[in-house]
């Protein structure tokens, strides 16, 4: 059938989860002409599980997705009904920000941003192929004969690439939430030589609201202090929803291990991996057998349905189990269920086949972002998508790529990590993972990125004003509390009513804030010049100064790390000519083509031995001059 040409885009975003919402609108501000495309227009931004951004690591990736000029962090400002800074009582390198989301609006408000945009088309259509001409991506063909073509192209097509539908011994080819899945396109991109795999994900029940009984369960509220993901937000109000913490017990567990046989997952039918991270109930039974209970939070969908998530609680278990062991549980037992748990298994491609810049190794211009990467989660799906779509527009106009190390971002902990170690089950960020997690705080995430946003072009000018504004006030303000001192008499009854060991000696305001129990808003009872400053730029200041010290050590090692990271290998080199270099790195090393020491360091089979011999080769071969 003849292909019916269509406009000329610069670059075609397959997808509009959230890597493809963030893909796009980054193509498009960067000025290129964008088109983004989606099966079906219900999918933009839909969160297909659990009703909530944000999280432990994942509040970082939303805070530096927006220090970069993306979208989440604005558009969950938007859109979420309840707000909770977590892990309080740790340092600030686990502070984690989470909102519960307005699904429905959260999907509203990005597809309005979408379809507002400047130099961005969105248009619902199912691509099943992609125009590939001498080993570079050209375009796209669509099934209704449409092609599009394009320098560059970004799949983002998350868990509907021949996305599988398992609700016990029933299974159905489908995207999530009954939207179709995609098939073709599977099909093609394997005959242009992309290798994909299969992975697996699960969703829990949906149950309306007004069946549950809430005296039975722990009410969990948001905070009363809101904080904003965004940095463009100093303060946000909102009437706040409660989620609703409950708990499995031993009959919900016998009524699921009486019917493990029953379970797509037990039963063999899943050949996808799922997460370690986020469970089944089925699988926490089975793993966790001696726990008496599971812990579940009911959490609301949003303000204009009685939909409830019950979290915790995905399942594959058929229907007639599920609505058996739900009703087990306290608060429930009434409970109707309008949607089913299910498991979805879709294909992937094995990240080992990326650049660090997402590009693939086998299509030149042809990025891939999101689940189809290999990660699991809104978050890391969206930092995926910025970051190819930054790096889509440098490739088509020659540029270096845009490329953040392990010490600058978390975006750069989880692209290292799918790209240098790769991964065999859906990758989830952690603050665990990142070495430097103490100088990659949620809280200066624009003072790390900001300006490479700005000039990148995807930062706009009330942005960076008002990022100029607050790194200003952080300086001037830091250095007059340095230099304003107080007296022991003149803090007497300060140091009383804040139960702190009087002061035996004169000590600077900044010194003073230095102890646990004194923030910087109580400083204001003996600080009279306190001026007004953003509640970003207090958190900045007190963080700096009540964690100086330990900031400081880690900066030490990030420069040791920055040594071997600054060491860049030409992309020619054929380390198999390298003496002294055993045969497995330099196959490993062959494959891979690392751009610095440091990355053929993270490479597994690569050892320090071997990265000593490179290290010798290559200042030997520098002194020769080559
Ligand atoms: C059942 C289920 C359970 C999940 N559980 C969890 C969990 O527990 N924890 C967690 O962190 N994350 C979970 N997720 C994952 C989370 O939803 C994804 O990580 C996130 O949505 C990935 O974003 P994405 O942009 O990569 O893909 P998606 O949000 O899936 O978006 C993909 C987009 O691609 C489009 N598309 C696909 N194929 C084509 C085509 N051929 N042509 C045009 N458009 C196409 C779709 O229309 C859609 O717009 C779950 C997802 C599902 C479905």
């Amino acid at each position: 059938m003849k292909q019916i040409l269509m406009e000329d885009y610069n670059v075609i975003v397959i997808g509009a989860g959230h890597a493809g919402c963030e893909a796009g609108l980054a193509a498009a501000r960067m000025g290129e002409k964008t088109l983004m495309l989606s099966i079906n227009l219900e999918a933009v931004a839909m969160m297909a599980c659990n009703p909530s951004i944000g999280g432990t690591g994942k509040g970082h990736l939303v805070r530096e997705i927006d220090a970069l000029g993306g979208e989440m962090g604005i558009n969950i400002d938007k859109t979420f009904i309840q707000s909770k800074m977590l892990n309080t009582a740790k340092g600030p390198a686990v502070h984690s920000l989470r909102a519960q989301a307005d699904k429905v609006r959260y999907h509203e408000e990005m597809k309005k941003t979408i379809e507002k945009e400047k130099n961005l088309d969105l248009k619902q259509g199912e691509v099943i192929d992609l125009i590939v001409e001498e080993g570079q991506v050209r375009g796209v063909l669509l099934n209704t004969g449409a092609a599009y073509r394009a320098k560059a192209v970004i799949i983002a097509t998350g868990t509907f690439l021949r996305g599988k539908i398992f609700i016990g011994e029933w299974s159905f080819f489908s995207g999530p939430n009954g939207l179709s899945a995609s098939i073709e396109l599977a099909d093609n991109l394997k005959k242009h030589g992309i290798k994909l795999r299969r992975f697996k994900t699960g969703t829990p029940a949906r149950i309306l609201g007004s069946s549950l009984d809430y005296s039975k369960m722990k009410e969990q509220a948001g905070d009363e202090k809101i904080v904003p993901f965004s940095f463009m937000n100093d303060e946000l109000e909102c009437e706040q929803v409660s989620c609703w913490l409950t708990y499995t017990n031993n009959k919900t567990h016998q009524i699921i291990r009486d019917n493990f046989h029953r379970s797509a997952l037990f039963g063999g039918q899943i050949e996808g991996i799922g997460p370690r991270y986020c469970p089944s109930i089925e699988d926490k039974v089975n793993r966790f057998s001696e726990k008496e209970r599971h812990q579940t939070f009911i959490e609301p969908e949003g303000r204009s349905t009685d939909e409830m998530y019950i979290q915790g609680m995905s399942s594959s278990l058929p229907e007639d189990v599920q609505e058996a062991f739900y009703k087990t549980i306290p608060g429930l037992e009434n409970a109707k269920i309008s949607r089913p748990a299910y498991a979805i298994e879709y294909d992937c491609i094995d990240p080992f086949d990326l650049k660090i810049n997402l590009e693939s190794r086998q299509i030149k211009n042809l990025f891939c972002a999101g689940q189809f990467n290999g990660s699991s989660g809104y978050e890391e799906a969206a930092a995926q998508g910025l970051l190819a779509g930054i790096n889509a527009c440098l490739s088509i106009n020659g540029k270096n790529p845009f490329v953040l190390d392990r010490s600058e971002a978390y975006i750069g902990v989880l692209i290292d990590d799918l790209v240098t170690k790769g991964t065999n089950e859906p990758y989830r960020i952690m603050t665990s993972r990142a070495e430097y997690r103490l100088v990659l705080r949620q809280d200066n995430a624009d003072l790390r990125l900001t300006k490479r946003g700005h000039s990148l072009g995807l930062v706009n000018m009330e942005r960076f004003a008002k990022f100029s504004t607050k790194t200003e006030q952080v300086e001037k303000e830091m250095k007059r509390l340095a230099e304003t001192i107080v007296f022991p008499n003149q803090a007497l009854r300060f140091m009383e009513k804040n139960v702190s060991t009087p002061l035996q000696n004169k000590i600077s305001l900044a010194d003073l804030l230095k102890r646990p129990e004194i923030t910087y808003d109580k400083l204001a009872d003996i600080d009279k010049d306190q001026p007004k400053i953003s509640s970003h730029a207090k958190t900045q200041i007190e963080v700096q100064i009540k964690y100086e010290g330990y900031i400081n050590k880690q900066i030490k090692q990030i420069e040791r790390f920055k040594k071997l990271e600054g060491k860049i290998i030409s992309q020619e080199l054929d380390y198999s000519k390298i003496e002294g270099l055993r045969i497995e790195a330099s196959q490993k090393l062959n494959q891979f083509k690392p751009l610095s020491l440091g990355q053929a360091s993270r490479i597994s089979g690569v050892s320090p031995a071997d990265i000593n011999v490179l290290l010798i080769y290559m200042e030997r071969e520098r002194r020769r001059g080559k």
